[in-house]
C-alpha cells in the first residue's frame, strides 16, 4: 500500500502538523523544521519535540519528512552564503534527527554561472560537512529540479555525480519530484516517457536510491523549465499520468508527498483524494 501525505504547516507549533495530518487522513507528511524564509532560526523547544514525537507515534504517521529551507544554496560560489548554507543544512539534519524524522529533502542549489562540475564538488562537500557537524544519521534525499537558470540537479546523472562525490553516500537518497521532472523534459505523463524516465533513473542513481516521490501536477509544459506546481489532475501530467506512475511497482512502494497549491482548505482534501483515486 502506497503511503500518501502532503506538505503541512507547523503554524502553532510542530505538534499541530500531526493534528492536521490526522484531520486530512494522511499516512505521513512533510514540514519545514525552520522558518523557510529566513536563514536564522530559534532552537526547537524540548516540550514541542517531545509532544511531536508522541503525537506522531500515536497516529502511526509514516513518513515524516523535513524539507530544507529554500534559501539554502550549497552550490553557490559565494563563500559567505556557502558557509551559512552548510551550517543551516547541518542544523536541518540535527533537527530532523531530534524530532524523529525519516527523511530530509534538499535542493542541490544554483551554481550562478560557475558550471555544473564545480558546483557538484561544492554540493558534495557541503553534505559531508553537514553530516559531520550534526552527527545525524537521517537519510538525506536530493531532489531532481526543473533546471531553471543555473539550477543544479536537472538530470539524474547530476544527482548521481553528487552522491558519488560524497563520503556519506550511504546516507543519501533521491526525492523524485514529478512536476520538476516534467518541466525538465522527462515526459512522465505518457507510458513511453515514463519508461524512458525510469530507465534513466535505473542507469544513473538506481531505483533503490529513490526514497520518496513529490507528487505534483505541472502547470508548465514539457521541458519548459518552469517549476510551477499544480493541483493533482489539473495540470499537464493529469490523472492518467499519475495512474501510470502508480501502476509501476518501483514507484508505488514509495511514499507520495504532495506539494500542491492550497488556495482554499478544501484543496488539500481534494488533492489527496485525487492522488488516491490514481491507485490502479
Ligand atoms: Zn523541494
Ligand atoms: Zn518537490
Amino acid at each position: 500500500m502506497t503511503a500518501f501525505g502532503m506538505h503541512l504547516s507547523v503554524a502553532g507549533g510542530l505538534p499541530k502538523a500531526v493534528t492536521r495530518a490526522i484531520e486530512l487522513g494522511c499516512d505521513g507528511f512533510q514540514v519545514f523544521a525552520r522558518n523557510p524564509r529566513s536563514m536564522r532560526a530559534k532552537p526547537l523547544e524540548p516540550e514541542q519535540v517531545a509532544a511531536f514525537r508522541h503525537a506522531r507515534e500515536e497516529a502511526g504517521m509514516w513518513p515524516v519528512v523535513v524539507h530544507v529551507n529554500y534559501l539554502v544554496n550549497v552550490a553557490t560560489p559565494k563563500e559567505e552564503l556557502y558557509d551559512l548554507s552548510c551550517d543551516v543544512l547541518g542544523d536541518e539534519l540535527a533537527r530532523a534527527q531530534a524530532i524523529g524524522a525519516d527523511i530530509v529533502v534538499m535542493h542541490p542549489g544554483h551554481h550562478l554561472g560557475t558550471g555544473i562540475d564545480e558546483a557538484i564538488t561544492r554540493v558534495a562537500a557541503a553534505i559531508d560537512r553537514a553530516y559531520e557537524q550534526s552527527d545525524s544519521q537521517v537519510t538525506l534525499c536530493i531532489e531532481n529540479m526543473a533546471g531553471a537558470g543555473t539550477e543544479v540537479g536537472r538530470t539524474f546523472a547530476e544527482l548521481k555525480q553528487i552522491i558519488d562525490s560524497c563520503r556519506h553516500g550511504d546516507l543519501l537518497g533521491v526525492c523524485f519530484d514529478t512536476c520538476h521532472a516534467f518541466a525538465a523534459g522527462y515526459d512522465v505523463a505518457t507510458p513511453e516517457g515514463l519508461d524512458a524516465t525510469l530507465d534513466e533513473i535505473s542507469s544513473t542513481v538506481g531505483l533503490q536510491r529513490v526514497k520518496m516521490v513529490h507528487a505534483n501536477d505541472a502547470m508548465g509544459t514539457l521541458g519548459s523549465g518552469k517549476d510551477r506546481h499544480h493541483n493533482i489532475g489539473k495540470g499537464n501530467i493529469g490523472l492518467r499520468g499519475f495512474t501510470e506512475i502508480l501502476s509501476r511497482p518501483a514507484m508505488a512502494r514509495l511514499p507520495f508527498i504532495l506539494e500542491t497549491p492550497v488556495n482554499s482548505p478544501e484543496d488539500q482534501e481534494r488533492d489527496l483524494a485525487a492522488i488516491r483515486s490514481c491507485v490502479p
